[in-house]
């Protein structure tokens, strides 16, 4: 089970809501996708630290 996603414009990659990482990013760099799925059809990788399984 996932929670939404949150990519960055710049870095190829997606995140839970949840993720330390979500907290560095700059807002304007955010990204807001509903699930996991969508994110990856747009071709963003998983973040390696919160989809760490
Ligand atoms: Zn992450």
């Amino acid at each position: 089970m996932y929670n939404s996603g949150v990519a960055t414009k710049s870095g190829g990659k997606y995140h839970k809501q949840s993720c330390k990482m979500v907290g560095n990013m700059a807002t304007e760099n955010k990204l807001y996708y509903k699930d996991a799925v969508a994110a990856e059809k747009d071709g963003y990788k998983p973040c390696a630290v919160c989809f760490k399984k």
